[in-house]
């Protein structure tokens, strides 16, 4: 982990960060230091650092070239970037990494897109970041997916053998995902069995969480370092916590109280999903806290009522059907959750919403998700009559 201290002052010069506000589409400077204050909370560093991160990423020269592939995907991963706007997510990731190639997002196409594409690898051999999104075919040679005449497994390892970086988005990437279950027609696999010389960071979901994505890329950025991960190549700041832990849903969990069926009093009054199969007690990742679509308050499966199949988790995500119970890796009540007994309308304590805030970082607005949520739910839970 980086040391050293830095003031966290608003007012400081921010690199050429004045010169930068126009690059990023509005996006004011005092705004872009809260975002990367943010940001260094949620990779578990001092927020202070956060300035640190806001030079890094306003020096132009640091914009890191990537080159990005796609195997067998649906395209959501990159789709999941374009669905945020506050800050305005596409942006700010166009800005501060010098995106080079891209199949969904290139501009050009055809002998142009991969003549750019090569130049840029060239340009930039040993210093760009490799992104993949999508699984590997193996199976026949791999004719099962090719681009510009090429195999899919021919194109990531010529552009691995010249990355400073690589990193899967999703989780077809990372480990095969939905494309590799079942009989697995194609052979297809995650890039981490065919990319073995490498360590490969892995941002598994279906679709992955942007801003983990982004937080891991700035990380890079600021400190030619890849933040800490797990033993299956996840960032530990974004996968280091199961979705059980942080769950809206949890105090019922710990109650007792269940939906028993889709639709039932249990499942409208927002009780746990564990017996409609949620896979939250044996998956790991950051969903409950940070959500999605930048809109928080419940954007994530579980939060619209819907059990989680387990998406980040090899061996559980398009594995374990979703009719099948949930491992629990641990049934002791989290210490910084509400009691369900508290007396209605306190919600959350302050140190419980900070302690998840601080898990997460205060400029993506998890504290105030969570403790408006927490809120509605009181107040939901007081005007709710059985049978309603
Ligand atoms: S089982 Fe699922 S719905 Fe219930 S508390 Fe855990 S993660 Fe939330």
């Amino acid at each position: 982990m980086p040391d050293g201290h830095v003031e966290l002052n608003a007012e400081q010069p921010i690199g050429d960060l004045d010169s930068y506000e126009g690059a990023l589409g509005g996006l004011k400077r005092r705004d872009f230091l809260q975002y990367c204050t943010g940001v260094a909370a949620a990779l578990g560093l001092s927020p202070a650092l956060g300035v640190r991160i806001a030079n890094a990423a306003a020096a132009s020269a640091n914009r890191p070239a990537v080159i990005w592939l796609s195997g067998q995907a649906c395209t959501g991963c990159v789709e999941t970037l374009l669905r945020t706007s506050h800050p305005s997510l596409e942006t700010l990731i166009l800005s501060q990494i010098s995106l080079e190639y891209c199949e969904t997002l290139n501009a050009g196409c055809g002998h142009q897109a991969e003549t750019w594409k090569t130049a840029a690898m060239r340009e930039n051999w040993g210093k760009y970041v490799m992104v993949t999104d999508g699984a590997v075919p193996l199976k026949d040679n791999g004719v099962y997916c090719k681009v510009a005449g090429k195999t899919y497994l021919e194109q990531v390892k010529e552009c691995a053998a010249g990355a400073a970086a690589i990193l899967t988005m999703g989780s077809c990437a990372s480990w095969g995902g939905w494309p590799s279950t079942g009989v697995n027609p194609t052979g297809a696999v995650g890039l981490g069995e065919v990319i073995t010389d490498k360590p490969i960071v892995t941002i598994p979901g279906c679709p992955p969480n942007p801003y983990n994505f982004l937080s891991t890329v700035l990380h890079f950025v600021a400190f030619g370092t890849l933040p800490a991960l797990d033993d299956k190549g996840r960032p530990k700041f974004a996968y280091g916590r199961l979705i059980h832990e942080n769950c809206e849903r949890r105090p019922h969990f710990d109650a007792g109280r269940f939906a028993m069926e889709f639709g039932d009093y249990g499942h409208r009054q927002g009780y746990c999903l564990f017996k409609l199969g949620c896979k939250g007690p044996e998956t790991y990742a950051n969903c409950p806290a940070v959500g999605f679509n930048d809109v928080g308050q419940g954007t994530w499966p579980v939060g619209t009522g819907h059990p989680c199949f387990g998406c980040t988790e090899e061996g559980v995500g398009f594995t374990k059907s979703i009719h099948e119970l949930a491992t629990l890796k641990s049934v002791a009540p989290p210490n910084h959750y509400p009691d369900v007994a508290a007396a209605k309308g306190t919600g959350a304590s302050p140190g419980a919403v900070a302690a998840v805030a601080g898990i997460t970082g205060a400029a993506i607005g998890a504290g105030a998700v969570i403790a408006s949520r927490l809120g509605r739910q009181d107040r939901r839970d007081d005007s709710a009559t059985p049978g309603a």
